[in-house]
Protein backbone atom coordinates (compact mmCIF):
# COMPACT_ATOMS: atom_id res chain seq x y z
CA UNK A 1 0.00 0.00 0.00
CA UNK A 2 1.31 3.57 -0.24
CA UNK A 3 2.14 5.20 2.41
CA UNK A 4 3.47 8.58 1.78
CA UNK A 5 1.73 12.23 1.76
CA UNK A 6 1.62 12.60 -1.99
CA UNK A 7 0.95 16.41 -3.12
CA UNK A 8 2.01 15.49 -6.79
CA UNK A 9 0.13 17.30 -9.41
CA UNK A 10 0.09 14.35 -10.98
CA UNK A 11 -0.81 11.33 -12.38
CA UNK A 12 -3.80 11.55 -9.89
CA UNK A 13 -3.64 10.52 -6.00
CA UNK A 14 -6.69 7.66 -5.34
CA UNK A 15 -7.88 6.22 -2.05
CA UNK A 16 -6.47 3.64 -0.81
CA UNK A 17 -10.15 1.34 -1.41
CA UNK A 18 -9.78 2.43 -5.20
CA UNK A 19 -6.36 1.21 -5.92
CA UNK A 20 -6.97 -2.02 -3.76
CA UNK A 21 -10.02 -3.02 -5.98
CA UNK A 22 -8.28 -1.77 -8.97
CA UNK A 23 -5.44 -4.07 -7.93
CA UNK A 24 -8.23 -6.87 -7.22
CA UNK A 25 -9.46 -6.51 -10.67
CA UNK A 26 -5.88 -6.65 -12.74
CA UNK A 27 -5.67 -10.25 -11.26
CA UNK A 28 -9.38 -11.53 -11.45
CA UNK A 29 -12.20 -9.29 -12.31
CA UNK A 30 -15.03 -10.30 -11.21
CA UNK A 31 -14.39 -13.73 -10.96
CA UNK A 32 -14.54 -14.31 -14.71
CA UNK A 33 -10.83 -15.82 -14.19
CA UNK A 34 -10.04 -12.47 -16.84
CA UNK A 35 -8.15 -9.42 -15.81
CA UNK A 36 -9.40 -5.97 -16.76
CA UNK A 37 -6.98 -5.54 -18.44
CA UNK A 38 -7.83 -8.62 -20.58
CA UNK A 39 -11.27 -8.27 -20.97
CA UNK A 40 -12.52 -7.59 -24.36
CA UNK A 41 -14.16 -3.82 -24.61
CA UNK A 42 -17.13 -5.30 -26.69
CA UNK A 43 -18.12 -7.62 -23.78
CA UNK A 44 -21.96 -6.97 -22.31
CA UNK A 45 -19.34 -6.76 -18.49
CA UNK A 46 -17.45 -3.49 -20.03
CA UNK A 47 -20.52 -1.95 -21.17
CA UNK A 48 -22.21 -2.06 -17.99
CA UNK A 49 -18.60 -0.38 -16.87
CA UNK A 50 -18.97 2.57 -19.40
CA UNK A 51 -22.09 3.41 -18.84
CA UNK A 52 -22.01 3.14 -15.41
CA UNK A 53 -19.17 5.66 -15.53
CA UNK A 54 -21.45 7.87 -17.36
CA UNK A 55 -24.29 7.81 -14.79
CA UNK A 56 -22.07 8.64 -12.04
CA UNK A 57 -20.52 11.55 -14.02
CA UNK A 58 -24.39 12.48 -14.21
CA UNK A 59 -25.21 12.04 -10.75
CA UNK A 60 -22.29 13.77 -9.45
CA UNK A 61 -21.98 16.55 -11.63
CA UNK A 62 -25.72 16.71 -12.32
CA UNK A 63 -25.65 16.96 -16.09
CA UNK A 64 -28.57 17.67 -17.64
CA UNK A 65 -30.15 15.18 -20.44
CA UNK A 66 -29.67 17.75 -22.79
CA UNK A 67 -25.64 17.12 -22.56
CA UNK A 68 -23.74 13.81 -23.85
CA UNK A 69 -20.92 12.78 -22.14
CA UNK A 70 -18.18 11.35 -23.88
CA UNK A 71 -15.03 8.97 -23.04
CA UNK A 72 -12.13 10.15 -25.15
CA UNK A 73 -8.46 10.04 -25.44
CA UNK A 74 -5.13 11.68 -25.99
CA UNK A 75 -5.43 13.77 -22.54
CA UNK A 76 -6.52 17.26 -22.66
CA UNK A 77 -3.83 18.14 -25.16
CA UNK A 78 -5.55 16.76 -27.45
CA UNK A 79 -9.04 18.67 -26.97
CA UNK A 80 -6.75 21.70 -27.77
CA UNK A 81 -7.17 21.10 -30.99
CA UNK A 82 -9.94 19.24 -31.37
CA UNK A 83 -11.97 21.80 -30.01
CA UNK A 84 -10.97 24.41 -32.20
CA UNK A 85 -10.74 21.99 -35.43
CA UNK A 86 -14.61 21.09 -35.02
CA UNK A 87 -15.79 24.80 -34.07
CA UNK A 88 -13.72 27.40 -35.47
CA UNK A 89 -11.97 26.06 -38.50
CA UNK A 90 -13.84 28.04 -41.57
CA UNK A 91 -15.99 30.62 -38.88
CA UNK A 92 -12.96 32.88 -38.55
CA UNK A 93 -12.67 33.46 -34.61
CA UNK A 94 -12.71 32.52 -31.11
CA UNK A 95 -12.04 34.09 -27.46
CA UNK A 96 -9.54 33.16 -25.12
CA UNK A 97 -8.93 33.71 -21.53
CA UNK A 98 -5.07 33.18 -21.15
CA UNK A 99 -4.30 32.65 -17.70
CA UNK A 100 -1.49 30.22 -17.22
CA UNK A 101 0.50 28.15 -19.12
CA UNK A 102 -2.46 25.27 -20.37
CA UNK A 103 -4.44 28.32 -21.46
CA UNK A 104 -0.93 29.19 -23.76
CA UNK A 105 -1.19 25.97 -25.33
CA UNK A 106 -4.73 25.58 -25.87
CA UNK A 107 -4.13 28.92 -27.64
CA UNK A 108 -1.51 27.71 -29.80
CA UNK A 109 -3.19 25.10 -31.16
CA UNK A 110 -6.22 27.08 -31.77
CA UNK A 111 -4.25 29.43 -34.18
CA UNK A 112 -3.75 26.47 -36.45
CA UNK A 113 -7.62 26.79 -37.44
CA UNK A 114 -8.14 30.46 -37.39
CA UNK A 115 -8.18 33.90 -35.35
CA UNK A 116 -8.06 33.34 -31.07
CA UNK A 117 -8.67 36.16 -29.65
CA UNK A 118 -7.03 37.18 -26.55
CA UNK A 119 -9.88 38.63 -24.27
CA UNK A 120 -7.34 38.94 -21.15
CA UNK A 121 -3.87 37.93 -19.61
CA UNK A 122 -2.47 37.65 -16.44
CA UNK A 123 1.05 37.23 -18.74
CA UNK A 124 2.07 40.97 -16.68
CA UNK A 125 1.66 39.08 -13.05
CA UNK A 126 3.30 35.86 -13.59
CA UNK A 127 -0.07 34.30 -13.75
CA UNK A 128 -0.73 35.07 -10.45
CA UNK A 129 -4.59 35.70 -10.48
CA UNK A 130 -7.59 35.57 -12.85
CA UNK A 131 -8.55 38.60 -14.76
CA UNK A 132 -12.06 39.70 -14.40
CA UNK A 133 -12.84 41.95 -17.46
CA UNK A 134 -13.17 41.06 -20.56
CA UNK A 135 -14.86 41.96 -23.89
CA UNK A 136 -16.09 38.69 -25.66
CA UNK A 137 -16.47 39.25 -29.99
CA UNK A 138 -19.97 38.49 -30.55
CA UNK A 139 -19.95 36.84 -33.75
CA UNK A 140 -16.72 34.57 -32.25
CA UNK A 141 -17.16 31.13 -32.34
CA UNK A 142 -16.82 30.16 -28.41
CA UNK A 143 -14.85 31.99 -25.77
CA UNK A 144 -12.39 29.71 -23.75
CA UNK A 145 -11.40 29.48 -19.84
CA UNK A 146 -9.31 27.07 -17.72
CA UNK A 147 -11.47 26.48 -14.25
CA UNK A 148 -7.86 25.84 -12.59
CA UNK A 149 -4.76 26.57 -13.56
CA UNK A 150 -2.52 23.39 -12.39
CA UNK A 151 1.10 25.05 -12.50
CA UNK A 152 0.48 28.67 -10.97
CA UNK A 153 -2.23 27.75 -8.85
CA UNK A 154 -4.91 29.93 -9.58
CA UNK A 155 -8.67 28.81 -9.95
CA UNK A 156 -11.88 30.70 -11.41
CA UNK A 157 -14.15 31.17 -8.79
CA UNK A 158 -17.03 32.94 -11.41
CA UNK A 159 -17.26 31.97 -15.02
CA UNK A 160 -18.07 34.52 -17.58
CA UNK A 161 -21.66 35.15 -18.76
CA UNK A 162 -21.54 35.94 -22.28
CA UNK A 163 -23.70 35.78 -24.93
CA UNK A 164 -21.04 33.09 -27.19
CA UNK A 165 -20.39 29.17 -26.06
CA UNK A 166 -18.49 29.16 -23.20
CA UNK A 167 -15.76 25.97 -23.03
CA UNK A 168 -14.03 25.15 -20.37
CA UNK A 169 -10.73 23.12 -19.29
CA UNK A 170 -11.53 21.73 -16.20
CA UNK A 171 -8.99 19.16 -16.17
CA UNK A 172 -7.11 19.68 -12.25
CA UNK A 173 -10.31 21.01 -10.63
CA UNK A 174 -13.55 18.64 -12.39
CA UNK A 175 -15.23 16.87 -9.26
CA UNK A 176 -13.95 18.76 -6.81
CA UNK A 177 -16.61 21.31 -6.41
CA UNK A 178 -19.94 22.29 -7.28
CA UNK A 179 -20.31 23.55 -10.50
CA UNK A 180 -23.20 24.89 -12.63
CA UNK A 181 -23.10 22.36 -15.94
CA UNK A 182 -25.48 24.07 -17.79
CA UNK A 183 -22.93 27.31 -17.64
CA UNK A 184 -20.88 25.82 -19.80
CA UNK A 185 -21.58 24.31 -23.60
CA UNK A 186 -19.01 21.96 -23.60
CA UNK A 187 -16.39 21.19 -20.58
CA UNK A 188 -13.46 18.63 -20.87
CA UNK A 189 -11.01 17.38 -18.38
CA UNK A 190 -8.19 15.07 -18.31
CA UNK A 191 -8.53 11.64 -16.02
CA UNK A 192 -5.64 12.16 -14.50
CA UNK A 193 -6.69 14.64 -11.23
CA UNK A 194 -9.58 13.77 -9.82
CA UNK A 195 -10.94 11.15 -11.98
CA UNK A 196 -8.68 7.75 -12.08
CA UNK A 197 -5.35 6.92 -14.20
CA UNK A 198 -4.09 9.35 -17.14
CA UNK A 199 -5.33 7.69 -20.40
CA UNK A 200 -9.65 8.41 -20.86
CA UNK A 201 -10.53 12.31 -21.00
CA UNK A 202 -14.20 13.27 -20.13
CA UNK A 203 -16.14 15.89 -22.12
CA UNK A 204 -19.08 16.95 -21.27
CA UNK A 205 -21.07 18.72 -24.54
CA UNK A 206 -24.11 20.48 -25.00
CA UNK A 207 -25.66 18.42 -27.85
CA UNK A 208 -26.99 22.60 -29.27
CA UNK A 209 -23.21 22.93 -29.24
CA UNK A 210 -22.82 19.84 -31.35
CA UNK A 211 -25.36 20.48 -34.07
CA UNK A 212 -22.87 23.56 -35.10
CA UNK A 213 -20.07 21.17 -36.75
CA UNK A 214 -20.81 20.86 -40.36
CA UNK A 215 -17.67 20.07 -41.31
CA UNK A 216 -15.55 16.65 -42.65
CA UNK A 217 -13.18 15.50 -39.96
CA UNK A 218 -11.42 12.70 -39.46
CA UNK A 219 -13.28 10.23 -37.15
CA UNK A 220 -11.22 10.26 -34.15
CA UNK A 221 -11.07 13.88 -33.90
CA UNK A 222 -14.92 14.31 -34.58
CA UNK A 223 -17.20 14.72 -31.50
CA UNK A 224 -20.54 13.55 -33.12
CA UNK A 225 -18.38 9.96 -33.99
CA UNK A 226 -17.57 9.44 -30.22
CA UNK A 227 -21.44 10.46 -29.70
CA UNK A 228 -22.82 8.40 -32.20
CA UNK A 229 -21.13 4.73 -31.26
CA UNK A 230 -21.58 5.54 -27.06
CA UNK A 231 -17.40 6.57 -26.93
CA UNK A 232 -16.86 2.66 -28.09
CA UNK A 233 -15.70 3.96 -31.87
CA UNK A 234 -12.63 2.29 -31.69
CA UNK A 235 -10.81 0.70 -28.44
CA UNK A 236 -11.29 2.40 -25.21
CA UNK A 237 -8.79 2.89 -22.28
CA UNK A 238 -10.55 0.29 -20.86
CA UNK A 239 -8.78 0.09 -17.47
CA UNK A 240 -8.65 3.93 -16.86
CA UNK A 241 -12.48 4.16 -17.41
CA UNK A 242 -12.59 1.17 -15.05
CA UNK A 243 -10.55 3.03 -12.20
CA UNK A 244 -12.57 6.12 -13.06
CA UNK A 245 -16.03 4.24 -11.88
CA UNK A 246 -14.29 3.15 -9.05
CA UNK A 247 -13.30 6.55 -7.92
CA UNK A 248 -16.33 8.03 -9.04
CA UNK A 249 -17.98 5.80 -6.55
CA UNK A 250 -15.65 6.26 -3.74
CA UNK A 251 -16.72 9.97 -4.60
CA UNK A 252 -20.53 8.96 -4.21
CA UNK A 253 -20.02 7.11 -1.17
CA UNK A 254 -18.10 10.45 0.22
CA UNK A 255 -21.07 12.44 -0.20
CA UNK A 256 -20.76 13.70 -3.50
CA UNK A 257 -19.04 16.45 -4.75
CA UNK A 258 -21.10 19.01 -2.13
CA UNK A 259 -18.97 16.72 0.97
CA UNK A 260 -15.64 17.11 -0.69
CA UNK A 261 -16.52 20.63 -1.81
CA UNK A 262 -15.83 21.30 1.97
CA UNK A 263 -13.29 19.41 2.60
CA UNK A 264 -11.38 20.66 -0.10
CA UNK A 265 -12.41 24.07 1.06
CA UNK A 266 -11.11 23.48 4.53
CA UNK A 267 -7.42 21.44 3.34
CA UNK A 268 -6.70 24.45 1.38
CA UNK A 269 -7.52 27.19 3.99
CA UNK A 270 -5.41 25.18 6.35
CA UNK A 271 -2.41 25.10 4.30
CA UNK A 272 -2.72 28.88 3.50
CA UNK A 273 -3.41 30.16 6.77
CA UNK A 274 -0.09 28.42 7.38
CA UNK A 275 1.54 29.78 4.94
CA UNK A 276 0.75 33.60 5.41
CA UNK A 277 1.73 32.74 9.17
CA UNK A 278 4.73 31.18 8.47
CA UNK A 279 7.92 33.14 8.12
CA UNK A 280 9.45 31.80 6.01
CA UNK A 281 6.49 31.32 2.78
CA UNK A 282 5.03 33.27 1.04
CA UNK A 283 2.20 32.43 -1.46
CA UNK A 284 2.33 32.82 -5.19
CA UNK A 285 -1.60 33.66 -5.83
CA UNK A 286 -3.58 36.21 -5.08
CA UNK A 287 -5.43 36.08 -2.33
CA UNK A 288 -9.54 35.49 -3.76
CA UNK A 289 -7.83 33.71 -6.97
CA UNK A 290 -6.04 30.86 -4.97
CA UNK A 291 -6.51 27.70 -6.15
CA UNK A 292 -8.10 25.18 -3.77
CA UNK A 293 -6.12 22.07 -5.94
CA UNK A 294 -2.94 23.45 -6.41
CA UNK A 295 -1.01 25.57 -3.83
CA UNK A 296 1.83 27.01 -5.37
CA UNK A 297 4.39 28.66 -2.56
CA UNK A 298 7.94 29.79 -2.14
CA UNK A 299 10.60 30.98 0.63
CA UNK A 300 11.54 33.94 1.05
CA UNK A 301 15.53 32.83 0.84
CA UNK A 302 15.06 30.79 -1.86
CA UNK A 303 18.09 29.09 -1.13
CA UNK A 304 16.47 27.02 2.03
CA UNK A 305 13.89 25.50 -0.47
CA UNK A 306 16.20 22.50 -1.36
CA UNK A 307 16.72 22.24 2.35
CA UNK A 308 12.94 21.99 2.69
CA UNK A 309 12.52 20.02 0.50
CA UNK A 310 15.41 17.48 1.65
CA UNK A 311 13.40 17.82 5.41
CA UNK A 312 9.92 17.28 4.24
CA UNK A 313 10.75 13.67 3.24
CA UNK A 314 11.30 12.80 7.28
CA UNK A 315 7.12 13.36 6.92
CA UNK A 316 6.90 10.69 4.29
CA UNK A 317 5.66 13.84 2.29
CA UNK A 318 6.40 13.61 -1.92
CA UNK A 319 5.64 15.36 -4.77
CA UNK A 320 5.76 19.37 -3.31
CA UNK A 321 8.63 20.53 -5.69
CA UNK A 322 7.32 23.49 -8.14
CA UNK A 323 6.69 22.88 -12.07
CA UNK A 324 10.15 23.57 -13.55
CA UNK A 325 9.71 26.89 -14.81
CA UNK A 326 7.65 28.09 -11.75
CA UNK A 327 10.33 27.14 -8.84
CA UNK A 328 9.14 26.69 -5.57
CA UNK A 329 6.50 24.61 -3.79
CA UNK A 330 3.38 23.03 -4.97
CA UNK A 331 0.96 21.48 -2.89
CA UNK A 332 -1.66 19.33 -4.90
CA UNK A 333 -4.47 19.26 -2.79
CA UNK A 334 -6.70 16.51 -5.27
CA UNK A 335 -10.16 14.97 -3.60
CA UNK A 336 -8.24 11.92 -2.17
CA UNK A 337 -5.33 13.48 -0.17
CA UNK A 338 -6.72 13.40 3.49
CA UNK A 339 -6.82 16.26 5.76
CA UNK A 340 -3.85 14.31 7.65
CA UNK A 341 -1.89 14.71 4.70
CA UNK A 342 -2.39 18.46 5.00
CA UNK A 343 -1.76 18.68 9.05
CA UNK A 344 1.59 16.67 7.89
CA UNK A 345 2.67 19.35 6.09
CA UNK A 346 1.68 22.15 8.00
CA UNK A 347 3.74 20.14 10.69
CA UNK A 348 6.82 19.97 8.81
CA UNK A 349 6.56 23.64 7.93
CA UNK A 350 6.37 24.78 11.41
CA UNK A 351 9.28 22.60 12.51
CA UNK A 352 11.28 23.90 9.73
CA UNK A 353 10.44 27.25 10.73
CA UNK A 354 11.19 26.57 14.71
CA UNK A 355 15.22 25.47 13.57
CA UNK A 356 15.83 28.13 11.13
CA UNK A 357 14.26 31.29 12.85
CA UNK A 358 16.41 31.59 15.90
N1 LIG B 1 -5.04 21.47 -18.83
C1 LIG B 1 -4.77 21.50 -17.50
C2 LIG B 1 -5.48 22.50 -16.64
C3 LIG B 1 -3.86 20.59 -16.96
O1 LIG B 1 -3.60 20.61 -15.66
C4 LIG B 1 -3.21 19.67 -17.82
C5 LIG B 1 -2.24 18.71 -17.27
O2 LIG B 1 -1.89 18.71 -16.13
C6 LIG B 1 -3.51 19.69 -19.18
C7 LIG B 1 -4.43 20.60 -19.64
C8 LIG B 1 -2.85 18.74 -20.12
O3 LIG B 1 -3.41 17.51 -19.89
P1 LIG B 1 -2.90 16.17 -20.55
O4 LIG B 1 -1.56 15.89 -19.98
O5 LIG B 1 -3.96 15.21 -20.12
O6 LIG B 1 -2.87 16.35 -22.02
Amino acid sequence: MNTKHNFGAGPCVLPASVLQQAANAVLNWNNLGLSILEVSHRSSDFENVISKTELLVRELLQVPDHYSILFMQGGASTQFSMLPMNFLKGRGKACYLDTGFFAQKAIREALLFGEANIVNSSADKAYSYIPEDYLVDKDAAYLHCTSNNTIEGTEMFQFPHTSIPLVCDMSSDIFSRVINVEDFDLIYAGAQKNMGPAGMTLVIVKDKFLERIDQVLPAMSDYRIFKEHGSLYNTPPVFSIYVAMLNMTWLKDQGGVTVIEQRNIEKAEMLYTEIDRNSLFYGMAQGKHRSRMNVTFSMYNQQQESSFLDFVEQYGIVGIRGYRTVGGFRASLYNALSIESVIELVKAMRDFEHIYVN
